[in-house]
């Protein structure tokens, strides 16, 4: 299947590339949600968050935090988001693993999210649903 990002790591499409190395790739996203907007993606093609081995990810993030600091002070941002969205209702639009880092500025825009209330039961159920499932994953987190 047709991929952008996997152009853009085999040199089929172009990108404003930002780093490379053997295994990772960052460049500007096209439609920045503020300038500098960067996006930092493993070269092997992985659908999302929950693909990628552990310590290609491991991996990733250690290039996310070098281009955060560096993004952050070239634009000079306040501070930045560094998000990752999984799924069509996540807002995932690329199914090529990728995180986002995007510089924020005082003001800039305001997360609108409609937060809810836990009941004292209802925190303990969810608590324990995402307990149950933890343990079943347990060996596979371990390694
Ligand atoms: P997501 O919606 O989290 O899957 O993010 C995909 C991102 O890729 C979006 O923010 C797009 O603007 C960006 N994008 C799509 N095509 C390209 C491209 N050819 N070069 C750079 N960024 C792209
Ligand atoms: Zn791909």
């Amino acid at each position: 299947m047709e991929c952008i990002f996997c152009n853009i790591v085999n040199h089929n499409a172009e990108a404003e590339i930002i780093f490379e190395d053997d295994e990772i790739i960052a460049f500007l996203d096209i439609q920045p949600i503020n300038y500098g907007h960067t996006l930092v993606v493993p070269k092997k093609h992985y659908d999302n968050f929950l693909t990628v081995p552990q310590e290609e990810l491991s991996r990733v993030i250690k290039t996310v935090q070098y281009i955060a600091g560096a993004v952050k002070r070239s634009v000079k941002a306040d501070g930045f988001n560094v998000i990752s969205n999984n799924g069509e209702s996540a807002g995932q639009t690329v199914y090529h693993f990728h995180f986002h880092i995007i510089p924020r500025f005082a003001d800039d825009f305001t997360f609108k999210p409609r937060f809810k209330n836990y009941t004292d039961e209802g925190i303990k159920e969810y608590a324990d649903k995402i307990r149950s499932v933890l343990s079943k994953y347990k060996d596979i987190y371990n390694g």
